[in-house]
């Protein structure tokens, strides 16, 4: 496959059963868009939706809407179009809140649950928001502390004083994707409980949380299920566990009966306890939108377009920029990495800048990862093939070497 030619690449996209998504989303002419895993692409349909939603819901039925139009019950029914995405039950998850606040109110609830076991052990790298929300979690709790093992020393390190594995199922930086089964088998075995952050993972690979018999886990919604910038995230919590489990944030729509408006807490049956506040109802009609698409799909399509246009970046990258001094920071192997692919190179910096002005917007991460993301909905194979044709093309001229591409702003 690495000596590809763009026809035989656009033969690719024409056998493509996902071919019809991308014209579903709103894609800039002219531009190939491999940031998906960062900020997903527009649906052709949300801006209606939402102009329903303010003009006719909020504007004509106002506080109606609430029972009228089903919002008070948009985390269930929303949390239900992820479940199939991640193997879970309908009635274990909840679209709510953002992954950072999901994620102490989980690694809270399982440190309480888990007393007196009192560590947290994650790895080195993990996602920042991961390590910052886990250390303050295990600092309002008197002797609990955050433990961090390199991944492949995960299984290993699990004692009996480890209340709760925290890990990020595929890595945002290097793309490998953990044993999602094995490790949570490891864990159980020595009582431990195991929280999974999907971010990178739902609606992109294949993800089967009830057939890793998983406890917990959280995940991004404005990633791969694109539900626009800052879009509501979600929360997994096993049938087995929620009636054990205590939300550490407990607001009123966590509450048995948050309408009889009573001074005592009591948390809702089920998942509903890790509710906390009022949802965001433009948010949540947003990613309504996105997950529909997901709807229409078989997902076994998704998780086969998406090794094989990983592997035909890595193949063209190898054949055609081999030379220019970059390294595969991802793994080879299509089934151990997600759907995104980070090259290592010094220069990554300004040479993401000169992409981006090409019309090709991957991203940088710190400090030398040029990071490249690709949808299995709206990523062509021709998209693959004419990425790494500017890639070349930037890399043989030195195109990215000037100090205007080397100066910084603030969101990288
Ligand atoms: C994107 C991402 C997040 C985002 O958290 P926010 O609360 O939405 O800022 C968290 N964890 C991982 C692993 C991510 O990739």
């Amino acid at each position: 496959m690495n000596t590809l030619t763009l026809d035989e690449a656009r033969a690719l996209d024409a056998g493509d059963p996902l071919r019809g998504f991308r014209d579903r989303f709103q894609l800039p002419e002219g531009v190939i868009y491999l940031d998906g895993n960062s900020l997903g692409a527009l649906p052709k349909a949300t801006p209606g939706r939402i102009t329903e939603v303010v003009a006719q819901q909020w504007g004509g039925d106002l506080i109606s809407s609430w029972n009228r139009h089903g919002w008070m019950n948009m985390p269930q029914k929303i949390g239900g179009l992820i479940a199939p995405l991640i193997g879970a039950k309908p009635n274990e998850v909840l679209a709510t809140d953002s992954t950072s606040v999901n994620l102490y109110k989980l690694i809270a609830a399982a440190l309480s649950l888990q007393h007196p076991r009192k560590v947290v052990l994650s790895e080195p790298g993990n996602f920042p928001t991961d390590l910052y929300v886990a250390s303050g979690a295990v600092g309002m709790s008197a002797d609990a502390t955050l433990k961090t093992v390199p991944g492949d020393e995960i299984i290993d390190a699990i004692d009996e004083d480890v209340a709760l594995v925290l890990l990020t199922h595929v890595h945002y930086k290097s793309g490998r994707m953990h044993d999602m089964a094995a490790i949570t088998q490891a864990a159980h075995a020595k009582g431990a409980l195991v929280l999974w952050d999907l971010s990178h993972s739902a609606g992109a690979v294949k993800v089967d949380l009830n057939g890793c018999d998983a406890d917990l886990a959280v995940g991004c919604g404005y990633k791969y299920l694109n539900g626009g910038p800052g879009a509501p995230a979600f929360l997994y919590v096993a049938e087995r566990l929620q009636e054990r489990l205590q939300s550490p944030l407990t607001g009123w729509m966590g509450h048995a009966a948050p309408f009889e408006f009573g001074d005592d807490y009591a948390p809702a049956p089920g998942i509903n306890r890790f509710l906390c506040g009022t949802p965001p109802i433009l948010g949540l009609a947003a990613l309504e939108v996105g997950l529909e698409l997901f709807g229409e799909v078989d997902f076994k399509a998704i998780t086969v377009k998406s090794q094989t246009l990983t592997t035909l970046f890595i193949d063209l990258i190898e054949a055609r920029c081999g030379e220019h001094g970059f390294e595969l920071v991802t793994p080879r192997d299509a089934a151990a990495r997600g759907s995104h692919v980070s090259l290592a190179h010094r220069e990554a910096y300004p040479i993401c800048q000169a992409l981006i002005e090409r019309g090709v917007v991957g991203d940088f991460r710190a400090p030398d990862i040029l990071r490249c993301g690709f949808t299995p909905l709206y990523t062509s194979y021709e998209d693959v093939w004419r990425a790494v044709d500017i890639l070349s093309e930037i890399m043989e001229t030195r195109a990215w070497d000037t100090d205007a591409y080397r100066a910084r702003s603030a969101v990288t």
